[in-house]
């Protein structure tokens, strides 16, 4: 009866070669799926963010238009017009960053995303 060569092939199973092919192809589609999907985590922040901005925009018309143009001074005097000002004020991408209350031109923007 012959003895398996070293490094050759056998019916009964998978070689060391073969096993870090496999293992090696698994770690890069790994890489390339949590790539794609913190850049489309990203994406669905900053849409957020913008989607704040324009809400918040808009209580600002609205504020004025209930104040004879009045600016509102601070976003708590936008809490009439606007739903969730406390969390809106803040970009959803970290929670921390507050917009900032332009009333020169009436809008809302985010340091981390301008529009
Ligand atoms: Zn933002």
């Amino acid at each position: 009866m012959d003895d398996p060569v070293p490094g050759k092939k056998t019916d009964n199973g998978f070689t060391i070669v073969e096993l870090t092919v496999v293992l090696l192809l698994m770690a890069i589609l790994m890489l390339i799926a949590i790539a794609s999907f913190s850049s489309s985590s990203g994406r669905a922040s900053e849409a957020a963010c913008l989607s704040n901005q324009r809400v918040l925009s808009t209580a600002i018309s609205l504020y004025r238009a209930d104040n004879d143009g009045e600016a509102p001074e601070t976003f708590d005097d936008l809490r009439p017009y606007a739903r969730d000002v406390d969390k809106a004020r803040f970009c959803p991408s970290d929670g921390t960053t507050e917009l900032i209350l332009d009333t020169t031109c009436d809008q809302v923007t985010c340091p981390k995303h301008p529009r």
